[in-house]
């Protein structure tokens, strides 16, 4: 038997399911494949971090596989519709009979792997798709009523209960397969929509990386990690999220490394942790939200109120946000540290994108788009997550008039501004801020509570919008 996996958002060899189960089952070997394809990474707002470190990853990818004797196969693919067709002209030419490959949770992609096994099912090659992506497969949690959940704190007492009854994920490692004959392919050192950019050489993609990285932080940082997490000037986080996005490294590894320091019983672990490992399952939650509620991967609010915001049009207040120009000292150095480096610091992503949306009552959209196209750990589910959370347009949201005063918070996380002056190119308190905070606070919450008003004044029983006419907007 000849196997084929085929490798999407999991560049690793180890705790990687579909590889396992494909070198297992590769009696007579293992291929792998995987599909570049730039311009589906163009229309999912790709910009040239994550695209580079993708590249980066993969071309790490190839050696590790060569290390096992699996050649690695890659095509350029200019329509994603194609990769299909594409998959089963590959198991076809190697003469697999089993195809595998680790689920994803978006809508595209599910489509995508639905009408791939169509294909391959008309030459009987069995395809199958595992749980890779989350530390447990995150579609089966369900609450009582059998709905997925919309809260963090009972999903995550559901998580925790899963995996106590389903056990830990077992670390794998498969073993090296004889020489097939088959030689990989070059990886493309950068493809030509995604130019180089000047921050590349901060992130050396690849398995290898990550899981130095996650050896680092479970020894140095993640003891202190409760007290550190918030402060933006200290590496007190692992920096580990464009392994994690590109599944470089698995979160079941990083649940494994936590495990192994601390022992299995996770409700007695110190605060350090137990703290990083609730921001794993935040992670888990977002793909949760994305597989539960498929309106999230179609540019809709979670919550259909959200929907009568009447957002800015004027585009100065979102060009001066992007320019890191809008007077706010912790916004703008928050900005510039992205736009220099591809990555922000959680707390300093939570304060940019509630200025955004409230103060500058900026459509949620354009600032989830601005950080998909810089940051080089992006990832939909917890983008998305993060930005619906901040516009409070989400499902476990910050409520519309709870809204953080920016300057109280860098006065709190940054008390002698060592973060603002590190990113800031100016002189903190330089220039005048683009709006009143006081007002612009006021004004937020008083658009939010028109457009909730309005809503419960024209929504049917089922919370849709019914408009003048009579007709609904589900
Ligand atoms: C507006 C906004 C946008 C965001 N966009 C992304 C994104 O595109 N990609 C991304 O990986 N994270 C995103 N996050 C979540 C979070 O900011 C990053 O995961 C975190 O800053 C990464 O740094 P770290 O690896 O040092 O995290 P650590 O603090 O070390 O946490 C470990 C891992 O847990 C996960 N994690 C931590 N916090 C969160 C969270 N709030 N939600 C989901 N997962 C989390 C990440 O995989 C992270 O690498 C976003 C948050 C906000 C508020």
């Amino acid at each position: 038997m000849k196997t084929l996996v085929w490798f999407r958002n999991d560049l690793r060899t180890i705790d990687n399911p579909s590889l396992k189960a494909a070198m297992d089952a590769g009696s007579n070997g293992c291929i792998a494949v995987f599909f570049i394809t730039p311009r589906q990474w163009k229309l999912h707002n790709w910009g040239s971090p994550k695209a580079c470190f993708q590249l980066d990853c993969l071309t790490a990818l190839k050696d590790e596989l060569e290390s096992l004797g699996v050649p690695l196969l890659t095509r350029s693919v200019q329509i994603q519709e194609d990769v299909p067709t594409l998959v089963h002209s590959c198991a076809r030419q190697y003469g697999c009979q089993q195809v595998h490959a680790n689920r994803d949770c978006g809508i595209d992609e599910t489509r995508r792997d639905e009408t791939t096994a169509g294909h391959l099912a008309t030459d009987n090659i069995e395809f199958t798709l595992h749980d890779g992506n989350s530390i447990i497969p995150v579609h089966e949690i369900r609450s009582g009523k059998g709905t997925p959940y919309g809260v963090f704190a009972p999903f995550s007492k559901a998580w925790k209960k899963t995996i106590l009854e389903r056990g830990f994920p077992e670390s794998t490692k498969p073993m090296p397969q004889a020489d097939i004959g088959i030689r990989p392919c070059s990886i493309p050192d950068q493809s030509s929509d995604f130019p180089d950019w000047s921050g590349r050489g901060l992130w050396s993609g690849g398995e290898r990386e990550g899981l130095r990285r996650l050896d680092t932080f479970i020894r140095n940082h993640a003891g202190n990690y409760s007290r550190d997490r918030d402060t933006p000037s200290i590496a007190g986080t692992s920096t580990l999220s464009p392994w994690l996005s590109s599944g470089a490294l698995s979160a079941a590894t990083c649940l494994n490394a936590l495990i192994a320091s601390h022992g299995p019983e996770f409700d007695t672990w110190p605060a350090g942790p137990s703290t990083w490992l609730n921001e794993l399952i935040w992670r888990e939650f977002y793909r949760h939200v994305m597989l539960g509620f498929p309106q999230v991967s179609m540019n809709k609010p979670m919550q259909p109120w959200t929907e009568l915001v009447p957002w800015e049009s004027n585009p100065a207040p979102l060009d001066a946000w992007t320019s890191g120009e809008t007077g706010i000292d912790i916004v703008d150095a928050g900005i510039h540290q992205l736009l220099q480096t591809g990555w922000m610091h959680n707390r300093v992503r939570m304060i940019t994108a509630m200025f955004l949306t409230k103060n500058l009552l900026v459509d949620w959209r354009a600032g989830e788009r601005f950080f998909a196209n810089h940051l080089v750990d992006y990832d939909f589910a917890s983008n998305n997550g993060g930005w619906q959370w901040a516009a409070s347009t989400g499902t476990d949201a910050a409520p519309y008039f709870r809204i953080f005063n920016p300057q109280r918070q860098a006065e709190t996380w940054d008390p002698d501004q060592t973060y603002i002056r590190k990113w800031l190119p100016r002189t903190p308190g330089s220039i005048k801020p683009i709006v009143d905070l006081k007002q612009s606070r006021q004004q937020a919450i008083d658009t939010f509570k028109n457009a909730r008003e309005t809503f419960e004044g024209t929504a049917d029983e089922d919370g849709r919008l019914v408009a003048a006419n009579g007709s609904r907007n589900s």
